[in-house]
């Protein structure tokens, strides 16, 4: 292989921005945010919260996108919300009006698991759900049939360790941070689980 392919891990906002066409969006999905009890819908505003911390410490924070955002989520959203990217509206028209036709969605039920090939895409969307209670099995595939049945085409990936879900931490931001350590420090998915167990 040419060295001068080979991917420079650890790379500073500046050279990363020169080497990605555009930052892609990071999207937290509400769409089954009225499955969740009030001290969920407060846990799913705390970990939005700590993934804007978390992306602020590689990009601008501005490519933190929550979709389905309802009013009730702005009044208990105790963040800067006036720094991330609020949408109302669908993912699915979301993703049309910035011009991102394939996305990858994050989804502990994929048969694939993610890989630096995924790192092309406009957006990646994480799953606004916290699951305390069983009764939102499966809730992340629906995500992904609904971007579908609106033209999206959707690469759907699941992080594992050592081959298994079993053993990744399955908070929104903590799934958000595995996906940067990866992309933008270059780290494997077992190093980047590993630092976020
Ligand atoms: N109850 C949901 C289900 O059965 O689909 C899982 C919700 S999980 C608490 C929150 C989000 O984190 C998911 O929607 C997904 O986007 C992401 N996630 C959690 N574990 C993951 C994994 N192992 N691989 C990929 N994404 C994961």
């Amino acid at each position: 292989l040419c060295m001068m392919e080979k991917f420079e891990p650890v790379l500073t906002p500046e050279e990363l921005r020169s080497k990605l066409p555009e930052w892609p969006y990071f999207i937290i999905d509400l769409y089954h945010w009225n499955k969740h009890t009030q001290k969920e819908k407060g846990k799913v505003c705390l970990q939005v919260s700590q993934s804007y911390g978390l992306l602020r410490d590689y990009f601008t924070g501005r490519e933190l996108a929550v979709t389905w955002a309802n009013d009730e989520f702005e009044r208990m959203f105790k963040g800067p919300i006036d720094r991330i990217t609020l949408y109302a509206g669908p993912t699915a028209e979301f993703l049309r009006e910035n011009d991102i036709d394939e996305v990858v969605l994050l989804d502990p039920w994929a048969e694939e698991v993610l890989s630096e090939k995924d790192f092309d895409v406009g957006a990646f969307i994480i799953g606004g759900i916290v699951d305390t209670g069983g009764n939102k099995k499966k809730t992340t595939p629906k995500i992904g049939e609904e971007l579908e049945n609106a033209g999206i085409s959707v690469r759907r990936r699941k992080i594992v360790l050592r081959g298994d879900v079993v053993g990744v931490p399955d908070r929104i931001n903590r799934i958000l941070g595995i996906i940067l350590k990866m992309m933008v420090e270059g780290k494997s998915m077992d190093e980047a689980v590993y630092e976020f167990q």
